[in-house]
């Protein structure tokens, strides 16, 4: 074991001792595996204790959450990160608070956020989620709607399409979460064989985050271990 646990900078040195050996295994440079710290549920004083490890980012699924935290850390000037299910009516606030979103998968959330983020004068980074799991719980354009989907991006100029998020079902099974990360890789090579620029792959989370590096993920998505258990599942 490395690092302390009782401290962030403590679990951050012992995620990215796992994320290097997890590179390492996949014959990949560590330096190329970004790590979003997922900071939902804990409050300002969790977020600034990151923040003194040297984080600037920060993953949150509810844009509630994204304003209080970024209205009280303004003085910070962190990056917001969208990456849970998003309603339209919300386009607003994610346009005036986030800096991406990484759970777009309508349409009907393109035209809003577009048009919100037109008002401000903003572009938003985006990821397209796909649904690569079989659980109804779980959001995500169907993968076989993508290329016509990433064709209608086309039309959104304040949305930089930048890659591909997905969510691995729920298993025990390690071949059912691999093959989850593997369909996202496969689509990536569809659509870039397609025109589409869509370079950057998030998935892998706690608990499935060596198998997401071992299948070419360029981004996890760590949330309980680098901030310790959530009190309830949002
Ligand atoms: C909560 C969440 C995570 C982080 O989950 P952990 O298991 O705590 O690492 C990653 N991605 C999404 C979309 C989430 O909602």
């Amino acid at each position: 074991m490395t690092g302390d646990d009782a401290t962030f900078a403590g679990r951050l040195a012992a995620v990215r001792a796992r994320i290097a050996d997890a590179c390492h295994a996949a014959g990949r440079d560590p330096a190329a595996v970004r790590l979003l710290p997922v900071s939902k549920t804990f409050g300002t004083d969790a977020v600034l204790e990151a923040v003194a490890a040297g984080e600037r980012r920060f993953g949150e699924n509810k844009v509630q959450e994204i304003q209080a935290k970024a209205s009280a850390l303004a003085a910070e000037h962190l990056d917001w990160v969208v990456i849970g299910h998003l309603q339209t009516n919300k386009a607003k606030a994610v346009a005036r608070y986030a800096s991406e979103v990484q759970s777009l998968d309508r349409i009907d959330l393109a035209v809003a956020l577009d048009k919100a983020l037109q008002a401000q004068g903003r572009a938003l980074d985006v990821l397209v989620q796909l649904k690569t799991s079989t659980e109804p719980s779980k959001s995500g354009l169907d993968p076989a709607s993508l290329l016509d989907f990433l064709h209608e991006l086309r039309s959104f100029p304040s949305l930089n399409v930048r890659g591909l998020m997905t969510l691995a079902e729920a298993s025990d099974d390690e071949a059912v979460v691999r093959r989850c990360f593997r369909d996202l890789y496969q689509w990536r090579d569809r659509a870039r064989h397609a025109g589409y620029a869509v370079d950057r792959l998030s998935m892998g989370m706690s608990g499935d985050f060596a198998l997401a590096i071992a299948e070419g993920s360029d981004e996890i998505r760590i949330g309980s271990a680098l901030f310790g258990q959530r009190r309830y599942t949002p």
